[in-house]
């Protein structure tokens, strides 16, 4: 299995003209787990957007390449072929279509090609055993009336079937509550021990799902560069100072 080394270097980006990322260097490799952390409106969501190609945003300098290949040069379809896979912060509900037509639906368009209905189903139950999902959860219509936890899990689950090789998760602002939290937190340990290929990339404001999951890296973005990176206990810094220490040191010109 070729590991996967996404790089991202001195990538800068603007929407509507407007400069919003200005100098990323992070590189995430296989297995890895990083955090990314910053106050409101520094870019996290931006970075996640770039990431995976959103239209919206125009990358005006750097490079992010996906073991040695361009992603800049690819459309968000082909990215997610290459195995970049993006949470959605507020995921669609799709009512009459169950969660396992979805999903077979996505790896097939992801694989390129048509996994059998057998296969399909054994790699499902496989996956939703290791999540430790009802089965009842894949007959449900896509998020059709979910509670925050359910979306959640959703999200879990299709982080297991789609088996990205890095994974963007943005739960900023998502207001996610204790338990979804746990779900979120105990998915993606699962996912970890199961699946040591996984790259990922977790982007929070708040300290508390790193309470649930130990990153290896932590990093702070402040106005669209990431100030400082370490380890888990940079997190904990945060939870007890906040972000006031850091902001006043980047913002003052
Ligand atoms: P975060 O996820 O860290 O809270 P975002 O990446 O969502 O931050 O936003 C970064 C910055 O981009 C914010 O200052 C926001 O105001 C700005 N921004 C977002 N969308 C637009 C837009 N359409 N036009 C101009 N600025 C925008
Ligand atoms: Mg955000």
């Amino acid at each position: 299995m070729i590991m996967a080394d996404l790089e991202i270097k001195n990538v800068h980006a603007s929407i509507e003209g407007k400069e919003i990322l200005k100098g990323i260097d992070l590189t995430i490799r296989s297995g890895e787990i990083h955090a990314l952390m910053g106050p409101n409106g520094s870019g996290k969501s931006t970075l996640s957007y770039v990431i995976m190609g959103h239209p919206k945003y125009t990358v005006t300098e750097g490079s992010i390449t996906l073991d040695g290949n361009d992603v800049l040069a690819m459309s968000a379809d082909e990215r997610a072929k290459a195995g970049i896979f993006l949470s959605f912060q507020y995921p669609a509900e799709i009512p009459g279509i169950s969660m396992t037509n979805f999903l077979r639906t996505a790896l097939n368009h992801v694989r390129d090609k048509n996994v059998s209905v057998h296969e399909f189903r054994s790699l499902l139950k496989e996956k939703m055993g290791m999540l430790a999902m009802g089965k009842e959860f894949a007959e449900r219509y896509v998020n059709d009336g979910f509670s925050g936890g359910e979306k959640k899990r959703s999200e879990i689950l299709q982080l297991a079937v789609l088996q990205p090789r890095i994974a963007v998760l943005d739960e900023t602002d998502s207001g996610l509550d204790i338990d979804a939290l746990r779900i979120v937190a105990d998915g993606v340990n699962r996912l970890r021990t199961a699946d040591r290929e996984m790259g990922m990339l977790i982007i929070t404001h708040y300290q508390r799902i790193l309470n649930y999951i130990k990153p290896d890296y932590v990093h702070i973005l402040v106005d669209g560069k990431i100030v400082t990176s370490g380890g888990p206990d940079l997190a904990e810094h945060l939870e007890t100072y906040g972000y006031g220490w850091i902001t006043a040191e980047n913002t003052a010109e």
